[in-house]
């Protein structure tokens, strides 16, 4: 499907008209989501109608189907009724099929000929996922959708350009021959992205062969080379990931002098080595010795200020930094505030592999309060009610009681829901495995705040807690930290269950010195601040261990995004596991670690 919307992304000429355009698209769509979601799922249908898995569910009946002009509701009713919900597991199967060079219409009718790596750094392993020109084209629909909200908050400069921190890994081919690769690389290598680039080409400081070297590193030289020096027309600057905008500038920090030379010579630092990037970025620049000791007075001055509104002070006429923020990116917000400056954070929208979901159309809004108004078009979405056994607010996800799934336009304020969804890519009925609670509506269509992922639970014996739960367990051990001058870099856990009494795992790189004192009172803090039941009972009565806090050397979370890059992850999608069982993780970890406190006291 290919709804009705104009062409233009962060558009520079008819602007505002452009952007009007595809708001008022987007808020009809709105006003009749409910009915927009039948027809969403309809299309699917009709698309899609004899495929093997739906057969299998269908049987007989699907001879005797008119989808066409079959009732909404009766349609919707028959589709939730026949189809089950599905994990990925029960898709594996066909996906497996799919890779391994099956052309049968097993998914899809339309043979699928990519697919997508989710970052598996979530719950820790890599799944794949159908990737057809569908997904490109709502890819580019959400980011040009996205543009038109921001640009009336934050209008841009005409022939201004944005500094893009943006890389793709490199593509594979499975023993089929489709190539596999994650989202965003697809959609980097898409025909979609190579015409907006086409379009916009003076609109990004970096060309094609920066963003597609399959080396981060190497890129993300280029990627500042060529943001500073295009700094005075730089309008904004974004990443997929806050956590990629924070990693991109504590490289600044030691490379800011190379950076200053190559401006000030035109040059090239050895360190770029790929031919094509190399050519590509030494077209484009040329000496700039005054510009160069601009930079250079501007970082000695920064350098004093431990790199305090770096941001704002090297690209002058940046309107905001724009990235998702939410979530398990919600660590990296002090960071990036520090880097900022006075500059805005603008939360960019939310989905995944499997679907996009929804856009911000609040971008004044602080990340803190950032929710996501679902875009009915994109898939067919149902919500599973989530039901709390007990009034505590922090009480662990697996406390709920789940409820049938319910269509969009059913969803209640202030509830909370699992997502489940039904795509133009193949996936029926499909757990997504988040948490989100609808916050309130746009028009007719929900407003999302995401709450955390259902799986990534550290649990020992009857004790479950989420990502969440750790990120405010975290929240206030590093307030300590705080205190005491020095900054929680990254964070991981995990639950060690190899020795008896089990007990959780807390890995922290820190930046600055703190005495042990410091160390075991943030890990009696944390020890105390989880809330749930199960915990607290078992460490009542030791049947869960003390809390061990373990300090792992500086550089430990770029290994493990090493490790994550190395087995296909993109930089644009990786997203540090705030909870771990994988081996070698562990063993980077434990390698690292170079203090160990314990929470030996509790209640
Ligand atoms: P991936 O598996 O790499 O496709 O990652 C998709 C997952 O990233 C989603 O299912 C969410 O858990 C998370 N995610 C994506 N966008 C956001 C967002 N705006 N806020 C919070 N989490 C997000």
């Amino acid at each position: 499907m290919e709804p009705a919307v104009p062409v233009s992304y962060y558009s520079k000429s008819n602007g505002n008209h452009e952007h009007d355009d595809i708001i008022d698209w987007f808020e009809n769509a709105c006003e009749n989501a409910g009915h927009v979601q039948t027809q969403t799922l309809r299309q699917i249908l009709q698309l899609n109608y004899g495929v093997e898995y739906l057969k299998k569910w269908f049987g007989e009946q699907r001879d005797n189907l008119n989808i066409q002009n079959m009732d909404a509701c009766a349609l919707e009713s028959l589709f939730t009724s026949t189809v089950p919900l599905a994990s990925h597991a029960d898709l594996d199967p066909y996906i497996q099929r799919i890779a391994d060079g099956d052309k049968a219409p097993l998914l899809t009718q339309q043979p699928i000929t990519t697919l997508s790596l989710s970052s598996g750094t979530t719950d820790g392993r890599q799944k794949y996922v159908p990737f057809t020109g569908h997904s490109a084209q709502t890819t580019l629909q959400i980011f040009r959708l996205a543009a038109a909200y921001r640009s009336r908050v934050y209008p841009i400069r005409e022939g201004g350009r944005i500094l893009e921190l943006i890389y793709s890994s490199k593509q594979f081919k499975t023993k089929g021959g489709l190539a596999t690769g994650t989202a965003t690389t697809h959609y980097f290598a898409s025909q979609e992205f190579k015409i907006k680039q086409e379009k916009t080409k003076s609109f990004t400081c970096s060309p094609e062969e920066v963003i597609s070297s399959g080396d981060y590193k190497q890129s993300n030289y280029c990627h500042l080379l060529l943001g500073l020096f295009f700094s005075n027309q730089v309008e904004f600057i974004t990443s997929t990931f806050a956590y990629s905008i924070v990693q991109a500038f504590s490289t600044f920090e030691e490379q800011w002098q190379e950076l200053c030379n190559d401006i000030r010579e035109g040059t090239l630092s050895p360190r770029i080595n790929i031919p094509e990037m190399r050519e590509a970025v030494l077209e484009i620049i040329s000496p700039n010795p005054s510009l160069a000791s601009k930079i250079e007075g501007c970082c000695q001055e920064l350098q004093n200020l431990d790199w305090c509104g770096l941001i704002s002070r090297l690209w002058p006429n940046a309107k905001y930094v724009y990235s998702i923020m939410t979530g398990s990116m919600q660590h990296y917000l002090k960071k990036l505030r520090h880097y900022a400056g006075e500059l805005p954070l603008v939360s960019a929208d939310y989905g995944s592999t499997e679907s996009w979901i929804g856009v911000n159309v609040d971008p004044h809004l602080p990340p803190e309060n950032v929710t996501f108004a679902v875009v009915p078009t994109f898939s067919y979405y149902e919500f599973i009610p989530l039901y709390r056994q007990k009034e505590d607010y922090h009480s662990a996800i697996d406390d709920f009681i789940e409820d049938k799934p319910v269509p969009l336009s059913h969803v209640k304020l202030g509830q909370q829901y699992e997502i489940v969804l039904t795509t133009f890519t193949g996936l029926y009925r499909y757990r997504l495995g988040d948490v989100v609670e609808v916050a309130g509506f746009h028009k007719g269509t929900p407003k999302l705040n995401f709450v955390c992922r259902r799986k990534l639970i550290l649990t020992v014996n009857i004790d479950k807690n989420t990502e969440k739960d750790l990120q405010l367990v975290v929240e206030r051990g590093s307030q300590l930290l705080s205190k005491a001058g020095v900054e929680l870099v990254d964070f991981t856990s995990h639950a060690d269950i190899a020795n008896q009494p089990g007990h959780y795992i807390i890995y922290w790189e820190i930046k600055g010195e703190v005495e042990e004192q410091v160390l075991s009172e943030c890990c009696r803090e944390m020890d105390a601040s989880f809330v749930d039941h199960g915990y607290v009972v078992s460490r009542k009565t030791n049947s869960i261990g003390p809390l061990e806090l373990c300090i792992v050397e500086t550089g430990t979370f770029t290994k493990i995004l090493d490790y994550f890059i190395g087995n296909g992850a993109a930089m644009s999608q990786f997203k540090t596991p705030r909870c771990t069982s994988n081996q070698v993780i562990l063993r980077i970890l434990n390698v690292c670690t170079i203090k160990r406190v314990y929470s030996i006291a509790y209640g």
